[in-house]
C-alpha cells in the first residue's frame, strides 16, 4: 500500500460542488480507500488573472495501485467532470487532480513528476497538506509544516470543512 496525496482544484462550473463530487469520485478508486481530506480553500488564481478564485483542497489515499495507474484514474474523473484537455496552461478550468506525493517515491517520466514540481512554492497546496498532515515531511527532507508557515499566503482563505 502507498500513502498518496492528491491536489484538488476548480474555478468554474460551481467549484464548491466540483470538489464535493471530485471527493465522492476519490471514494470510488479501485484499490484505493480515501483517508483524509483537508478544509476548502479559496485562492487567486495562478498566471492568467482574468479568471475566477479557484477552490483547492489536500486528500489523502492508501492505494495498491501504480502511480501511472493512479494518475489514469484521476484524469478519468476530470474528464468525467468535463474538463476540457486543451485548456490554455494555468487557464480556467472545471477540475484538476494532481498527485502531490506517492509515498516516499521520485518519480520523473513524461506522464508524471512526482513530487509535484508545484508542491513547495503553492500556497494553496502546502496550507492543506499541513492541515492534515502537519508532521509529513517530502522526500527531500522538508517538513511541510515548516514550509507552509515560511509561504506568502497570496490572500488565501479558509472555507469549510469538507467532512
Ligand atoms: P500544473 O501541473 O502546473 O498544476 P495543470 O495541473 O493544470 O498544471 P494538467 O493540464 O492538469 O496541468 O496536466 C498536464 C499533464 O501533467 C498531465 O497530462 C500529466 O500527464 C502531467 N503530470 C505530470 N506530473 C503530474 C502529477 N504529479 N500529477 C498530475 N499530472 C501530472
Ligand atoms: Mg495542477
Ligand atoms: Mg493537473
Amino acid at each position: 500500500m502507498a500513502l498518496v496525496y492528491i491536489g484538488l482544484g476548480s474555478n468554474l462550473s460551481n467549484p464548491l460542488q466540483q470538489i464535493h463530487l471530485a471527493v465522492a469520485a476519490l471514494t470510488q478508486i479501485q484499490s484505493s480507500k480515501l483517508n483524509q481530506v483537508s478544509s476548502l480553500y479559496f485562492s487567486r488564481p495562478m498566471g492568467p488573472q482574468d479568471q475566477p478564485d479557484y477552490m483547492n483542497a489536500v486528500a489523502s489515499l492508501t492505494t495498491n495501485l501504480s502511480p501511472l495507474t493512479l494518475l489514469d484514474e484521476l484524469q478519468t474523473i476530470e474528464n468525467k467532470a468535463g474538463r476540457l484537455r486543451k485548456d490554455n496552461r494555468w487557464g480556467a478550468r472545471i477540475l484538476d487532480l494532481d498527485i502531490l506525493l506517492f509515498d516516499n517515491d521520485i518519480i520523473d517520466n513524461e506522464r508524471l513528476t512526482v513530487p509535484h514540481y508545484g508542491l513547495e512554492l503553492r500556497e494553496f497546496v502546502l496550507l492543506p497538506l499541513a492541515e492534515i498532515s502537519p508532521t509529513l515531511s517530502l522526500p527531500n527532507g522538508k517538513s511541510v509544516l515548516s514550509l507552509s508557515q515560511n509561504i506568502e499566503t497570496n490572500g488565501l482563505k479558509i472555507h469549510s470543512k469538507l467532512r
